[in-house]
Order: C-alpha cells, then structure tokens, then sequence
C-alpha cells in the first residue's frame, strides 16, 4: 500500500535562513513510517532542502513543455535531476492568477509523468460554485480534464481543495469532504488507465492545522493533507505529520 503523505506547500515564502531555522526546529519524521513528508518551498530553494534532509521534495509547478524559449519558468526534466519527486498542479492559486485551465493542468501533468515525477493535480469549488450546488459538477469537470488518460494509478495523487477554504480557517464538515472524494472516485473510475482506484491518493487541502487534524483524519479514503500557512511553522507541521503515523 502506498504511505500516506503530508505535503508542505510553501508558496511564495521562505529563504535560506528560515530554512535553517525551521529544521532546527522541524522534530525528526521517521521517514521509514507509513507516511511521507514533502517539501514544496519555492524554487531557489528546492537543492538547499534535497541535500541537506531527508526528506522528498516537491515543485509548486512546472511548465507543460520539456524545454525550450519560455523565459521565466522551469521544466520538469531539470525538477526531476534535481531530485525532485513530486509537483504540485492545478493549484487554485495558479488556476486563478494565472489563469491555468485543466487542459493546461493536464498537460503539465503529462510531461511531468514522463520526467518520472508525480503529480499532485488540486481540484476545488469557490465559495459561488458550492452555495450554488454546481461543485459536483465543477469537481467532475476538473477530474475529467486535468488528469491524463494514461496515467498509472499508483503515479496519480489528487487534492481536493475548496478555494474557499484555503487560508480562510473554515472546513468543510467531514461528510462534505467525503461527499467530494467519492466524487473524484467516481470519476476516476472512467479513466481508461486506472486499474485499481485504491491505488490512486486522495489528500485533502484548505486550513489544515494542529487543531482541526483530529477531526478530518479518519474521514474514509483521505491519504494525507496539502497545507499551506501551518506548514510554515514546524511544530505544527509536525503535529500534522505525526496525526498519520
Ligand atoms: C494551500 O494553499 O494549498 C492550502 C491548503 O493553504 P492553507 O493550508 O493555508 O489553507
């Protein structure tokens, strides 16, 4: 069975002074335990991370073509010889300021497949989208299109994560977060390439923090979460890493 994951997602914050500071304080993860801890920090800072821990590490994106005249970003071939394993795809950040489409999402994922690295394709309804009761269909939509047709079950981890969630302090009650993962399972079930729909992670994103774990980590079929601001603090990181041992 594959481990369970809790996924730092940095964003636009870091450098190499926290770094230090935040392993010093960062309590050793056993990383032979079922759950696998990645850190997603921007760019610059991915190295400083891979050589100094053990610990993988994740993109917070990558571009969907393998190289090329497409100044400013970065390919997934260089991610992967820098020892990268996984990206993070489809964030609604991304999907919102930067206008990425699940066409493009999908893509991004094809190429990074075939750079050997995994990705972790974000899905999730606005606050509009889930008053509005069109989320089932929003989810179905972005499942549909943003992952590939030929991806291995096993290479698949998808986020579910409610925009309107992310960085607010609200979660959704545990039914509707199931409500939802059982969507994507549905939906996955038509991708020609999933054999087994166990094999494929589900994690769950949006104001994670020490406090509310308990409450969502026994919700049936959730592999691990995608945090953002409780990341940046390592204790409470920990305290999320440790909740799924
Ligand atoms: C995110 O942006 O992926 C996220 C989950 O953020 P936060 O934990 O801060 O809500």
């Amino acid at each position: 069975m594959s481990k369970k994951l809790v996924v730092a997602n940095w964003k636009m914050n870091g450098d190499p002074e926290f770094i230090q500071d935040y392993f010093n304080d960062f309590s050793n993860h056993d990383e032979n335990s079922n759950v696998e801890v990645v850190f997603c920090p921007p760019f610059p800072l991915l190295s400083m991370i891979g050589n100094s821990h053990s610990y993988r590490i994740g993109a917070q994106d990558c571009h969907n073509a393998e190289k090329g005249a497409f100044t400013g970003e970065v390919s997934s071939a260089l991610l992967k010889k820098l020892n990268v394993d996984y990206v993070i795809l489809g964030h609604s950040e991304r999907r919102e300021y930067f206008k990425e489409s699940n066409d493009l999402v999908c893509e991004k994922a094809s190429t990074a497949l075939n750079n050997d690295l995994l990705p972790i394709i974000c899905v999730g309804e606005t606050l509009e989208e889930r008053e509005n009761n069109t989320y089932q269909n929003v989810i179905s939509t972005q499942i549909k299109e943003s992952v590939p047709d030929n991806i291995e079950d096993k290479k698949l981890i998808i986020a579910y994560e409610p925009v309107w969630s992310i960085g607010t302090g609200k979660i959704p009650k545990n039914e509707d977060i199931l409500e939802v993962f059982q969507i994507i399972r549905e939906k996955l079930g038509n991708n020609p390439s999933i054999e087994n729909i166990g094999n494929v992670r589900i994690l769950y994103g949006g104001s994670v923090n020490s406090k509310n774990c308990d409450i969502i980590k026994d919700i049936p079929y959730l592999d691990g979460y995608l945090v953002g601001s409780a990341s940046l603090k390592p204790t409470e990181f920990h305290i999320l890493a440790k909740s799924l041992v």
